[in-house]
């Protein structure tokens, strides 16, 4: 039996063990050398998305909550446009982070893989993209078994419900150069929204040190200032909306619809 004050004292622990451990929470590090915890994990299909890999097939699906939301998000407001074609989603993390196959990055569980919406290049069919298939400057498949063609106009609107995710702190959109202006011609030819086209300008971008990324967008996320706080290293751009994007986050918290709404303007 526990005297008084031992049991004050073991339940002084308890708290302070909990609240060390709510302060740990989330990404820690660098996404090349960091890793994660508590995450929350994506399942393997749900509305709008399906991922490429199950877990019994080597795929990772544990990221920051705020990264799982943010591709149901896009998967959702993307969906719409052809439920029967869904996004298809490759890595995020492991369960704790840390070093995974076939990645340099996806650590800390603020990465994550999305591939190219595509089509039949002789029908023009929609069709569920098989595989991370290449795309050349025309947006022609490369070296692949069936002809496929890059479906710009549903990449752009991946690119634009991103961007309109601004409360989760996207920081980088790493695609190839000639993608990039596949879907940035796109975006101007069909007046999308000047704001929209300047910050897709800024977050797409073909990384310098890996492969030129033709074949899927890796999006990358910041650290939340709590997250800082604990250890999490950004490393890439701090552009300027990012700050007012947090405020606007802390007070319009998680309302599904709402973001809904506004992924869908
Ligand atoms: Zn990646």
């Amino acid at each position: 039996m526990l005297s008084g004050r031992a049991l004050a004292l073991a339940t002084l622990l308890l708290l302070e063990g909990c609240a060390a451990t709510s302060r740990l929470a989330g990404s820690h590090g660098r996404p090349s050398s960091g890793w994660l915890a508590r995450g929350e994990r994506l399942p393997d299909r749900g509305r709008g998305w399906q991922v490429l890999r199950t877990d019994a097939q080597g795929g990772h699906h544990w990221g920051t909550p705020r990264i799982v939301s943010m591709v149901r998000q896009v998967a959702r407001a993307v969906g719409t446009t052809n439920p029967a074609v869904p996004l298809v989603v490759g890595d995020i993390s492991d369960v704790r982070g840390g070093q995974i196959p076939r990645h340099a990055s996806h650590r800390a569980g603020r990465d994550v893989d999305l591939l190219f919406f595509t089509r039949d290049a002789l029908t023009d069919a929609p069709v569920i993209t098989p595989e991370f298939v290449r795309y050349d400057r025309d947006g022609a498949s490369v070296r692949w078994p069936v002809a496929l063609r890059f479906d710009t106009a549903r990449n752009w609107s991946v690119v634009e419900s991103l961007v309109r995710a601004e409360a989760v702190g996207i920081t980088r959109v790493f695609v190839a150069a000639w993608i990039r202006t596949l879907l940035l011609t796109h975006a101007r030819a069909q007046s999308r929204p000047l704001w929209i086209i300047e910050r897709a300008e800024a977050l797409l971008h073909q990384p310098g040190d890996s492969a030129p990324h033709d074949d899927h967008f890796h999006v990358r996320v910041v650290c939340t200032p709590d997250e800082r706080g604990a250890g999490c290293f950004d490393g890439g751009p701090a552009w300027t909306w990012l700050d007012k994007d947090w405020e606007k986050g802390e007070s319009a918290s998680a309302d599904d619809d709402a973001v809904l709404a506004l992924l869908m303007r």
